[in-house]
């Protein structure tokens, strides 16, 4: 966000205006310069509070140049300057300011999504830590640990958690006021209140609350008087045991432009990532959906999506919701070409080159088996089958030559890899469980 008071910029405003002083004289600077309020630096244009229209237009017609150059020569890069009028009654052009409305909006629960919910949400081994966490925040009376750091990738369910948890508070504990508010309008509160000078109730309205959850706390890196006033208010909910949940697309010890001694405040709690995805996990996401939508989709369709779809869980529903509208109305029965026809560009944007590597790990995670297992000589019958079809799977979607795909597999002849190829082909024929195998992996991995 570039319109940020730092207090960088607050500390130029305070030294570049004991230079107008000197330029425009006392007198001059008493009557016009003493109640301007410096707000932000948004592309190149100063942005200035000032006290009343008279303030401002006398102010822009005699003394923007002189502000706009001495406020360059601070290192900043101002062409022009721009002025709002708050008065005492904190307007600003018109717009009513409101602290007390605005948090009662954010304490309303209506802010909340319905379908993000405990029940709603799939639990397996890449979030499993993270949702036991946030149940038992859920249910703690007290916090058994503050705060509560969630993180992970993009679209793995930590703002699903979060409301979550805000839904179980308020059905086991309708009396405690839960804020869930995003980094982004947190700061964006502080600004505004930083400006009408109301810094104190905007102190106040956050700690009046039981649970303060901030969602996306990496967007707090870099704006430091934004931190100070954070550090602040999570230091005193802390002390008074009031339980704060953050989330954040990084670990506390690698959130960009963050002061040390918050970073280490903020992992005080209990830390708890949640994973990418696994095969397991989305597939169980995709079926709990459909039964949800109360459709029903043939289980090849969407293990398919579930190998298919790799990169985030937001992107797996909006394939299968696009999915589901395309054959409602079409009126097309669901089948693994219609999804593939439909689902074109999801997929090519999930897609990756595909390498012997990227074929032998899905086929791996496919039939569960280790990839030390895969490129071993074990006759395992699960494994055999496996490396079986890595291998046709290779031969048939890579440029690689038989010798350097044998080489791929623990260092085999280029026979063992003929050998395969010819098993599957076989196979194909007479199982029909392998052949939609197959067929999955294929279409998982063709581009
Ligand atoms: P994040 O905040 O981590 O970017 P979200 O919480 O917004 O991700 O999740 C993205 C989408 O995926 C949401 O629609 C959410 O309901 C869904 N989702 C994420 N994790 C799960 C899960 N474990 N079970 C069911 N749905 C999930
Ligand atoms: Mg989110």
């Amino acid at each position: 966000m570039s319109s940020v008071v730092d207090s960088k910029l607050r500390q130029i405003w305070t030294e570049a205006l004991s230079d107008v002083k000197g330029a425009i004289g006392d007198g001059a600077f008493k009557t016009w310069m003493t109640k301007l309020e410096v707000v932000a630096i948004d592309e190149n244009v100063l942005k200035i509070a000032a006290p009343s229209n008279f303030v401002r237009d006398n102010v822009l017609a005699r003394y923007s140049d002189t502000i706009v150059k001495i406020i360059n020569s601070y290192g900043c890069t101002v062409r022009n300057l721009s002025i709002d009028v708050y008065d005492n009654n904190n307007t600003v052009n018109n717009e009513k300011y409101d602290d007390a409305q605005k948090i009662k909006d954010y304490n309303d629960i209506s802010v909340l999504d319905k379908r993000f919910t405990f029940k709603n949400f799939v639990v397996g081994k890449p979030n499993e830590f993270a949702y036991a966490a946030a149940i038992r925040v859920a249910e703690s009376e007290i916090p058994s640990f503050n705060p509560l750091f969630l993180y992970g990738g993009v679209g793995l369910g930590k703002t699903h958690l979060m409301h979550a948890t805000a839904w179980a508070i308020h059905h086991n504990y309708p009396n405690k006021k839960v804020i869930y508010i995003s980094a982004e309008k947190f700061m964006y509160l502080f600004i505004k209140s930083l400006r009408f000078k109301s810094a104190m109730s905007f102190k106040e309205m956050f700690r009046a609350v039981d649970v303060l959850m901030i969602d996306d706390v990496q967007f707090i890196g870099g704006k430091d008087t934004t931190q100070e006033e954070f550090f602040h208010t999570f230091n005193e909910l802390v002390d008074n045991n009031r339980q704060i949940i953050l989330s954040a697309d990084k670990s506390p010890s690698d959130l960009d432009g963050v002061e040390d001694r918050l970073k280490s405040r903020l992992g005080w709690g209990l830390v708890a990532d949640i994973h990418p995805t696994t095969y397991e996990l989305r597939l169980g996401i995709l079926q709990s959906k459909i039964k949800q939508f109360k459709i029903s989709i043939p289980d090849n369709v969407l293990e398919f999506l579930a190998v298919k779809i790799t990169s985030n869980i937001r992107e797996l529903e909006g394939a299968l919701n696009r999915i589901v509208a395309h054959s409602t109305l079409v009126g097309r029965h669901i089948t693994l070409d219609v999804a593939h026809e439909v689902l074109k560009d999801i997929l090519r944007s999930n897609e990756r080159l595909v390498t012997i590597e990227v074929i032998q790990k899905k086929v791996c995670e496919y039939y569960g088996v280790k990839l030390s297992d895969l490129i071993s000589s074990r006759r395992h019958k699960a494994v055999t089958t496996a490396r079986q079809i890595a291998m046709y799977l290779c031969k048939n979607l890579t440029t690689k030559s038989l010798p350097d795909i044998g080489k791929s597999f623990g260092g085999k002849d280029h026979s063992t890899v003929i050998h395969s190829v010819k098993k599957v082909k076989e196979r194909v024929e007479t199982d029909r469980t392998f052949c939609a195998d197959l067929e999955i992996l294929t279409k998982s991995l063709e581009s």
